[in-house]
């Protein structure tokens, strides 16, 4: 497992900078015992490699009509509604900023629940659709407490709230399901963020009274970056279709809406994404969406277990805790960044840090998409090995013991 051919740590991460001497880049290229374990972008199963590289279709023909009405069928229960889900080339960001835009006016009021990274942009991105935006600002790590979005709602009226389902810089799940029941006597919109979420956890999006969705394809759904989803409720899609006028003219909901009734976009889709998300909802549903939620639980819970064990403990409490991705706190005297980097450089295994107000304190780890025992076995095991290799002695083993027990107790 150990590399070969690195100049040392800091040479190896200072070439990765640049493009650096043909050693570091061979290294750098060398993929075969490299370990993607990072909440986003995913691994990419070979089912879903070799439909990416399937023949291009003609994206007005009746091949292509085909896979979109089976991606139809098949993305509906994985948002929970029964309503029409929008494809876009473009991240989640993409579709983020794209979901505010459709529905926020300028003048309009917006109330943001922010507890973590993503919660903070919402507020930014609807400022800069002119929108007066009130925040609630929830300690990182944390659900947002419904009895303080009640007392915010009263006497306010709010086009939209936004919340993010799954947030990924800190671990935090927060149920749509009590937001949508405030908001159901309401002309306020519920628009969340379950990029990190959907395909890992239920999203639910009739029964919790959400109106507008968005997810990304490189998280949860296994496929590369590249595809933004937005499913819209009736009261969204109401409002869209019946706006006098929306800016923009790529971004348009209305537009990809009246496309999608002949199961086209309105400029050309990302055809060979599209034909690789078909796949991964394929494979999701030949494993079972509820056993594909239940595995997610086991292995984050399993991940957790372990890390608590080597006093790597959640930064969320795991009544709030997510699904799909684990958020540890790093102990002293260790940094999160020096451990990051040490796993990449000695082990392969990439995890991601924060590039926030946590950065240097937390590890963040993907339980999302195809991630089996094996891959939490593995991740705890050469977390063991970097801190003993950082001299932090005497935890080997009882990380992955306490996850493989976890692991045992459920199966
Ligand atoms: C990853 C992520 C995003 C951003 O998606 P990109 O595809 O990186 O643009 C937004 N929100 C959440 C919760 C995410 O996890």
């Amino acid at each position: 497992m150990r590399l070969q051919s690195t100049g040392g740590s800091r040479e190896t991460t200072a070439a990765a900078a640049s493009v650096g001497p043909s050693a570091t880049r061979e290294l750098f290229m060398n993929l075969s015992n490299y370990r993607l374990r990072l909440p986003g972008p995913t691994p990419v199963p070979q089912r879903i490699q070799h439909a990416l590289t399937t023949p291009m279709l003609n994206h007005r023909g009746p091949e292509f009509h085909e896979v979109m009405a089976e991606i139809q069928t098949l993305i509906k229960p994985v948002f929970g509604t029964s309503g029409d889900v929008l494809l876009f080339a473009a991240t989640g960001t993409g579709v983020m900023e794209a979901s505010f835009a459709n529905v926020i006016a300028p003048g309009d009021s917006v109330l943001c629940i922010a507890n973590g990274q993503w919660g903070e942009l919402f507020a930014k991105m609807a400022r800069g659709l002119g929108a007066s935006v009130d925040v609630i600002a929830v300690p990182w790590g944390t659900a947002v407490d419904i009895n303080e979005v009640a007392r915010a709602l009263q006497g306010s009226k709010y086009r939209a709230v936004l919340i993010t389902h799954n947030e990924s810089s800190t671990g935090v799940v927060t149920p749509l399901e009590p937001l949508g029941a405030l908001l159901q006597e309401t002309d306020t919109l519920l628009v969340a963020d379950a990029v990190s979420s959907l395909g890992a956890m239920p999203v639910d999006q009739d029964a919790a009274g959400a109106d507008i969705v968005f997810a990304a394809s490189q998280k949860a759904l296994m496929c590369p970056p590249g595809i933004g989803l937005v499913a819209l409720s009736e009261r969204a899609r109401s409002l869209i279709e019946d706006r006098p006028s929306v800016p923009g003219h790529y971004w348009n909901f209305a537009r990809a809406l009246n496309s999608l009734t002949e199961y086209e976009t309105p400029s050309t889709p990302a055809v060979a994404h599209v034909l690789g998300l078909r796949e991964s909802l394929r494979m999701i549903h030949e494993e079972g969406l509820s056993n594909v939620f239940e595995r997610h639980r086991r292995m984050a819970n399993a991940l957790r277990a372990g890390l608590t064990a080597i006093r790597l403990s959640s930064l969320p409490s795991s009544q709030v805790a997510s699904d799909s991705l684990v958020v540890a706190r790093v102990p002293e005297p260790v940094r999160s960044n020096e451990l990051i980097r040490h796993l990449y450089e000695r082990y392969r295994t990439v995890v991601a840090g924060a590039r926030n107000r946590l950065s240097g304190k937390v590890i963040r780890i993907g339980t999302m998409g195809s991630v089996s025992e094996a891959d939490v076995l593995t991740d705890l095991h050469f977390i063991e090995r970097s801190l003993e290799d950082l001299g932090e002695r005497g935890g080997l083993g009882a990380g992955v013991s306490a996850a493989s027990a976890a692991l045992a107790a459920e199966s």
